[in-house]
């Protein structure tokens, strides 16, 4: 796009709706022990094919309607290739391999096999003379909104504290865990801290990563709110809230167990160790500290903005224990206003109204920092910013704007050359940062609705859920298993779903 015309978008944008065109703007005020292991991370395993697969396709499956694209790779081309019915063995459709060319950086042979023309639901292969077959993989009508109820489960599957029951959790079902009390480090004290998702298989749980998470699921349910229901099968499905908020509330329950109220100060999170000489498990409360509040303080402003129409007293008390969290911040942090502050800040200016809020906001966003190294962080901050119906300055709207198109743009030509049409070199390593990439541009197509955009987000999709060098399922053995992974993935599905239908 050029440049004049991307800032008349900027500009029209901010002339007719303050910043973003949205729906998002229509809300009121609110009123008022089965534990395995002891890895700090997941276990991540990987199975590796008996050989390195060369017809590289989406494993979940694609949209009937959509573009469907194989990779293939090799030491030679074949002409053709054939899409197969698995039951039948039919081949029901005959491709010609395009754009076949030696790649000097990776030492192989790439090519394209298109067969967007198959879109009989069923399910697949491809072959192809030479390169032999791919996995199997189904063609249906609303693989995106499957993809999305199974990586919003891995939420319920985290919880806490609680029994899973056969009855939602399936082969997951397991007894309640951690539902003793936690000691304090430095005192004879202990805290009642059961609840919110695991985010380490020994059950540890950080209020920083609990506050990232709630706001890229908040930012893809502000989008694409339509696509979230309330039957995705976890227990509080049909009680008129959207299974998304419901489970959210899980996490803000615990999280408001992390604050200590006379103060307003939160503790950064409970860790899970081994005792001494094999006696079993210990959860220990981390000290409160400043960025912890901070953090806290934008994800339950965030939360009690998106959850008033459902349960106002609730999300009245998710504010007030926000607020608390602020006067704590201010007493004690004397710093320059960092992204968590501003996040924060521009979350309660958001909810609440208050200017004191707006001045930190304006604070931040003129020393422009951002601008340099955007991150997650900031990001939250300036999306509530551009998108809430209170008094805004526009020249900052429209510079949060442009920064996010610039992004947008920076990434899109990075994909431009990739073998997968993926932003980055495929190495397998740099999933967080191209999940990241995703929710920028997710943002960016949101502003200005870019074709090109979705299809690169598309393509992400695509070489997460197997099109990728290795022929991994990345969704499905590493991505879903992190749930700061996982709700960006969210943020992708959430998105393709709503244009799918
Ligand atoms: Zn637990």
């Amino acid at each position: 796009m050029s440049r004049m015309k991307k800032a008349g978008v900027i500009l029209l944008m901010v002339l007719l709706t303050g910043c973003m065109p949205s729906q998002l703007e229509n809300k009121g005020e609110v009123s008022g022990n089965t534990i395995t292991g002891m890895e700090k991370e997941p276990v991540i395993s990987y199975e590796m094919p008996a050989a390195s697969p060369t017809i590289l396709i989406n494993q979940f499956g694609y949209i009937n309607e959509s573009s469907k694209v194989a990779v293939f790779k090799g030491s030679e081309m074949p002409e053709e290739f054939y899409v197969v019915q698995e039951d039948t063995k039919e081949r029901v459709y005959t491709g010609y391999t395009e754009d076949k060319g030696y790649n000097a950086k990776l030492q192989e042979y790439n090519g394209y096999g298109d067969f967007s023309e198959v879109t009989r639901p069923g399910t697949y292969y491809i072959e192809a003379p030479i390169l032999g077959r791919s996995y199997s993989f189904r063609i249906g009508e609303d693989m995106y909104g499957q993809a999305l109820k199974e990586a919003c489960k891995q939420y319920y599957y985290s919880r806490c504290g609680v029994e899973l029951t056969k009855e939602y959790a399936k082969e997951k079902a397991r007894g309640a865990c951690h539902t003793g009390k936690s000691r304090f480090r430095e005192e004879a004290a202990v805290l009642e801290a059961a609840g919110g998702w695991h985010q380490s298989g020994d059950g540890s749980r950080e209020v920083e990563w609990a506050a990232r998470n709630i706001g890229a699921l908040l930012f893809a349910y502000e989008l694409y709110e339509e696509i979230f229901t309330d039957d995705t099968g976890i227990p509080e499905s049909g009680n008129g809230t959207p299974d998304i908020l419901d489970e959210i509330r899980y996490e803000t329950d615990w999280l408001l167990k992390m604050q200590n109220e006379q103060t307003g100060a939160v503790y950064a999170g409970v860790t899970v160790c081994e005792r001494d000489r094999g006696m079993g498990m210990v959860s220990y409360v981390e000290p409160e500290d400043i960025q912890s509040s901070k953090a806290f303080a934008m994800a339950m402003a965030k939360f009690s903005y998106f959850y008033q129409n459902y349960d106002a007293e609730y999300a009245g008390r998710c504010l007030r224990a926000a607020e608390n969290a602020w006067r704590y911040v201010k007493r004690y942090d004397t710093a320059e206003t960092d992204a968590w502050k501003f996040s924060a800040a521009a979350e309660l200016y958001r909810a609440s109204g208050r200017g004191s809020f707006h001045r930190i906001v304006l604070e931040y966003l003129e020393a422009g920092s951002y601008k340099e190294d955007l991150d997650e962080t900031a990001f939250f901050g300036c999306i509530a910013y551009i998108s809430t119906s209170r008094q805004v300055e526009l020249t900052y709207c429209a510079e949060i704007a442009e920064v996010i198109l610039t992004k947008a743009e920076e990434i899109s030509k990075e994909t431009r050359g990739s073998v997968y049409r993926i932003a980055g070199n495929p190495s397998g390593e740099n999933h967080q940062e191209l999940l990241l990439d995703m929710m920028y541009l997710t943002a960016a197509d949101y502003m200005i609705t870019n074709r090109e955009y979705k299809n690169i987000i598309e393509n992400h999709l695509h070489y997460f859920m197997g099109r990728n060098e290795m022929g991994i399922n990345y969704a499905d053995t590493e991505i879903m298993k992190q749930l700061d992974m996982d709700s960006k993935l969210i943020v992708m599905l959430s998105e393709m779903a709503f244009f799918a239908k």
